[in-house]
């Protein structure tokens, strides 16, 4: 089982929280769930954090996208 949630560290009061991969791209903003502090996630940010979260939910939605599917749609051929 993939865990569709990765770690995001504030660099303000230097906490985890965890948000889905799924909603963290780039240009996502979201409020630190500890101190409120708005966090945008920007590719091209100083803080390493947040190149690091981006980093994460890109690797988690590849795994996502990768996982065989259990629904018995696909037939072969
Ligand atoms: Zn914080």
């Amino acid at each position: 089982m993939i865990d569709e949630k990765v770690r995001v560290k504030c660099t303000k009061c230097s906490q985890v929280f965890r948000e889905r991969a799924q909603k963290l791209r780039d240009g996502f903003q979201t409020n630190c769930q500890h101190c409120n502090r708005l966090i945008t996630f920007d590719a091209g940010s100083e803080d390493k954090n947040i190149r690091r979260a981006l980093t994460s939910a890109r690797e988690v939605r590849m795994a996502l996208e990768a996982r065989p599917k259990e629904s018995p749609g696909q037939a072969q051929g």
